[in-house]
């Protein structure tokens, strides 16, 4: 059997199937030892500096033993915790991105995917350049700046070459005063050599969700194709980390297995990526399984309610402090809204799931025939936006981290520093009123300059005030655009 390592670079040793079961029985243990519970959380909590907070997250064990705990008080305190390490280290900024459907082409078998070969009445589509085009078009008009591209595995349709291509395509794009600046993947397990490609056709975080860490579901998920094999799925961070890209975004495909072996992996693997490369992954996406074409979610084990989802959110929240956390349209606004105070600092917003569903269609139109699950968040980006706003979130379309060079530790260090009030704020207000001003519609506007104007007094650098004022004046004013600190 093997044995449990966070230093290898074996899968079966770095996510340990049985480090991961004698994790859950020391869970179930001590679910109920109060004094070993507020240890936990004292130890969770962010610690005053003198330039900001300080965080020391928890291993996977601690962690799961706040999961398994179901005093509802301690819930509770988790909650209070998630939102205090939040706002600690992103604030109340909220970054707003979309899914780009590219290609639903797929030779894999995933059971709970309806882009699997076997599907033969799904509409087979690949976007061609000018299509690609057309939809960056639609999202620039939208207003959006952050596009995670998505796309089936298919050698033959979908080569590398192809996705390095759409990524190039959707770079040269610039639409009345629309860019798109930040472009991550969302591709199957790849080598370290296409990583490096990719890396140099200027990614933003390459995402790989697990699906599930447990190996014998994962094979009886994926009983055929190259995403078969596990070994090669869970060992991708650490080549395309070697291949140069130093922000992953790691996820499970909450739903599938049981949900407390879920969450003791995932930490395990964020763990990993720490003690192998020193920095731990960039973002954790938490997506739950969705109805689709031919794919009833009811059918497989894992199935969490909504409160269960919401405390695996906030605990990994409190494991994970730095690491940005995502939650896609898959969910409805409700549960969006409670897991906004929990820790999440991205959300994608008028998304769509189909390929080319953008482009053409209305607000409130979408095509079904190419979609890879329904959307439970309908409402338009304008809507999104401005509920963010009405609860006190700054939508923020922010690239500046990725373009100027702090990927990786350098994204880490200054989300320690306690600089992200003089930097990701400013950039977060210029960005907004960007969107403000050549998006929004007017009752958003409305609600967004208040909001500019009362967010921008609290910048704390003179110099940087400022700037920043002076710079969203000239957005307002001008055709000037894409200012960043
Ligand atoms: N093909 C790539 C791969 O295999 O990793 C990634 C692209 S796929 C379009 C993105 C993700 O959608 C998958 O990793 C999976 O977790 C998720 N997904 C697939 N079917 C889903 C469903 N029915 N409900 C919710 N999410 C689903």
């Amino acid at each position: 059997m093997a044995n449990y390592d966070p230093k290898s670079l074996k899968a079966e040793e770095f996510i340990n199937d049985g480090e991961i079961l004698e994790t859950l029985e020391y869970a179930e243990r001590h679910k109920d030892d109060m004094s070993l519970i507020n240890e936990i959380l004292e130890k969770a909590r962010p610690k005053k500096t003198a330039t900001g907070y300080v965080c020391r997250g928890l291993t996977h064990r601690e962690a799961s033993v706040l999961l398994a705990c179901e005093n509802p008080e301690v819930t509770e305190k988790i909650y209070a915790i998630a939102e205090e390490i939040k706002l600690a280290f992103y604030g109340n900024r909220i970054v707003i991105f979309a899914p780009l459907y590219l290609s639903n082409y797929c030779v894999n078998g995933c059971v709970y995917c309806p882009y699997h070969l076997k599907n033969k009445h799904i509409t087979r589509k690949k976007l061609t350049q000018e299509e690609i085009r057309n939809e960056v078009i639609a999202l620039q008009d939208m207003g959006h700046k952050r596009l995670a591209i998505e796309s089936g595995e298919d050698p033959k349709n979908n080569p590398i070459e192809y996705i390095l291509e759409c990524i190039d395509t959707i770079y040269s794009v610039h639409h009345k005063n629309g860019d798109i600046r930040r472009v991550n993947v969302n591709i199957a397990a790849t080598t370290v050599e296409n990583y490096r490609r990719l890396k140099e056709a200027g990614i933003g975080t390459y995402i790989l969700f697990q699906e599930t860490y447990h190996k014998e579901s994962y094979l009886k998920l994926h009983p055929t194709g190259p995403k078969h094999d596990y070994d090669y799925h869970t060992e991708a961070m650490d080549r395309a980390m070697d291949g140069g890209i130093d922000d992953v975004g790691l996820g499970v495909l909450f739903g599938l297995e049981l949900y407390k072996y879920e969450f003791a992996g995932l930490i395990m693997h964020a763990e990993h990526l720490e003690a192998v490369h020193g920095v731990g992954p960039h973002t954790i996406s938490v997506p739950r399984v969705k109805r689709a074409d031919d794919i009833d979610p009811d059918e497989f084990d894992g199935g969490i309610d909504d409160e269960t989802f919401a405390k695996i959110t906030a605990c990994i929240r409190l494991a994970v402090p730095y690491t940005g956390m995502i939650i896609s349209t898959r969910e409805s606004e409700q549960v969006r809204s409670k897991l906004l105070r929990l820790g999440i600092s991205q959300v994608s917003g008028g998304s769509r799931t189909s390929v080319g569903g953008y482009a053409g269609y209305s607000s409130d139109e979408r095509p079904h025939d190419t979609e890879q699950f329904d959307v439970s968040d309908q409402r338009s980006l304008d809507e999104v936006v401005r509920w963010l706003m009405e609860n006190g979130h700054i939508p923020s379309f922010c690239t500046a981290c990725y373009r100027e060079g702090r990927t990786g530790d350098r994204f880490m260090s200054l989300c320690k520093s306690g600089q992200i009030l003089n930097c990701c704020h400013p950039n977060a207000l210029m960005t907004l009123s960007e969107y403000l001003e050549d998006y929004a519609s007017p009752e958003t506007k409305a609600v967004g300059y208040k909001m500019v104007e009362e967010e921008l007094r609290r910048i704390p650098k003179d110099k940087v005030r400022e700037i920043a004022a002076r710079n969203i004046e000239d957005i307002k004013n001008s055709n000037r655009r894409d200012f960043r600190f």
